[in-house]
């Protein structure tokens, strides 16, 4: 029987990229993967869809609503269908794109549940074990399921029943204004439905920089989408046509009733480790469920590591992705790092949402001092040729050494942006050298230059 230097469990963005780099390393690799694709949440039912989704929406309500404003006349109408199997063939062809990989990489690929039975052995669907030096797990998460609210994925949906309705509801109710809740909630508003968000929290964005999260929801709101914020929702009677749901106010209050036709429930993810085998072999989690891993990702079973949404910090695809390729370097001696608080987090409305680094509130809770360097996309001569100008950048540097500490963006393409405030970061930049920096005109990144040189007080163009 083969014995491999590595198995995986679980084919997500944690799992196949560090099995690609395993493969690179030299190691034998087996994946195990029970969806029957790869790439997992992310390709299958998380990032990509709903990123075809947010874009095709996009092209669509524009050319509804601005085209005509620029001189293009046009007759639009939807057809969901097509709109849907696009994104369906889209995920598709990046899956396949993943078994490709493997192929060239010589990772081999198990179809089926995986289930921990040693510290060096793996059980596949209770028949065929496999042997194996070292064991990753990345089985990432599921969704938080709301008390009184039972998900059907039809009447009440998950974020993946969200990504297939049709026809568009007439009034879509999202509850939880977190980045998926935002997300999912632009598309199906911009498809023509009315869209309620119910939040608990009296913000919207979850832990993001309060100034960007109140200018966020007004640009929403300019968009049509409605909150109700500092609600909680205790129950959904789904039993006529459509659902109606009870809530309250979250500090105490007289309930209310609120009727849809469709009710999304995005409330957040939680660590996926059910029928893992944990307990037999002894893997420790810590106080939320998530597994137990140490700086270089192994859990307190020496040979059994875990990565991505299993573990502590943001549940993104890129963070799983850095954790995977960090992991194994280490299995082999290499001294590889990721530093979770320079993983970026987007939100890919229009406007986009993005931030690196420490909010506001993050440092005045700390006691840093800290200076604030702004600039709007209004004065940004390439959003205004695009006509693209809501928004603005903002920077937060070290009030002594200049040290950027955080950058916050709410505009066109953020998501892009971000990242140039990202390198300054991990090379301990400061404000200034974005601000010396050469940027390109007409470009919207010279907006986080100005942003930089606003620092100390001197942006030109406003
Ligand atoms: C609607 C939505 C939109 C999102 N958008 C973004 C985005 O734009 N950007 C971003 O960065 N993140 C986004 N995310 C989050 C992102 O999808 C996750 O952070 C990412 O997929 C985590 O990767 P992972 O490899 O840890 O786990 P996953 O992608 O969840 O993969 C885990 C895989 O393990 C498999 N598995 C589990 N248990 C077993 C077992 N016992 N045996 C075999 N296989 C098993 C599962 O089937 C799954 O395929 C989104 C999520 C959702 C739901």
């Amino acid at each position: 029987m083969t014995e491999y230097d590595l198995v995986i469990i679980g084919g997500g963005p944690g799992g196949y990229v560090a099995a690609i780099r395993a493969a690179q390393l030299g190691m034998n690799v087996a994946c195990v993967e029970m969806r029957g694709s790869l790439g997992g949440t992310c390709l299958n039912v998380g990032c990509i869809p709903s990123k075809a989704l947010l874009s095709t929406s996009h092209k669509f309500h524009d050319a509804q609503n601005h085209f005509a404003d620029i001189g293009i006349k046009a007759s639009v109408s939807l057809d969901l269908k097509t709109m849907l199997d696009k994104k369906d063939k889209i995920v598709v062809d990046l899956t396949k794109g993943i078994e490709f990989l493997f192929k060239k990489n010589k990772i081999t690929y198990v179809k089926g549940r995986g289930e921990i039975t040693s510290a060096s052995e793996v059980l596949v669907d209770g028949k065929e074990t496999i042997k194996t030096k070292r064991i990753l797990i990345a089985t990432g998460s599921d969704i938080v399921r709301l008390p009184g609210v039972e998900i059907d994925e039809k009447k009440i949906v998950s974020s993946t029943g969200a990504l297939n309705l049709n026809p568009v509801p007439e009034h879509l109710v999202v509850v939880g204004g977190g980045v998926i809740g935002l997300e999912l909630g632009s598309v199906w508003k911009r498809l023509g439905a009315k869209v309620t968000v119910v939040e608990y929290m009296d913000k919207i964005g979850g832990p993001m920089d309060a100034e960007l999260a109140k200018n966020f929801q007004r640009v929403l709101e300019k968009q049509g989408i409605v909150f109700k914020l500092g609600m909680k929702v205790t129950a959904a009677d789904a039993k006529g046509k459509g659902v109606s749901l009870n809530m309250e106010p979250a500090k105490g209050g007289a309930a209310e009733r609120l009727d849809a036709d469709v009710v999304l429930v995005s409330i957040g993810r939680k660590p996926y480790t059910e029928n893992l085998g944990l307990d037999k072999v002894g893997v420790k989690l810590d106080e939320r469920g998530r597994i137990a891993v140490d700086s270089h990702f192994e859990t307190n079973v020496k040979g059994i590591y875990a990565i991505g949404d299993v573990i502590a910090g943001p549940m993104l695809a890129h963070k799983a992705e850095e954790d995977g390729v960090v992991c194994v370097e280490n299995m082999l001696g290499q001294k590889s790092h990721i530093d979770y608080n320079l993983v970026p987090g987007v939100i890919y409305t229009w406007p986009e949402v993005a931030n690196v680094g420490k909010t506001e509130e993050e440092l005045k809770a700390a006691g840093v001092d800290y200076k604030v360097g702004k600039f709007p996309f209004l004065a940004n001569s390439r959003g205004k040729a695009v006509g693209e100008t809501e928004g603005f950048v903002k920077l937060l540097a070290d009030a002594k050494t200049d040290r950027l500490l955080g950058c916050h963006i709410i505009g066109p393409d953020a998501g892009t942006l971000i990242h140039e405030a990202c390198l300054v970061m991990e090379f301990g930049g400061s404000s200034e050298d974005l601000a010396r920096t050469c940027h390109a005109h007409p470009t919207l990144s010279e907006a986080l230059k100005e942003a930089g040189l606003a620092v100390q007080g001197r942006a030109i163009h406003v």
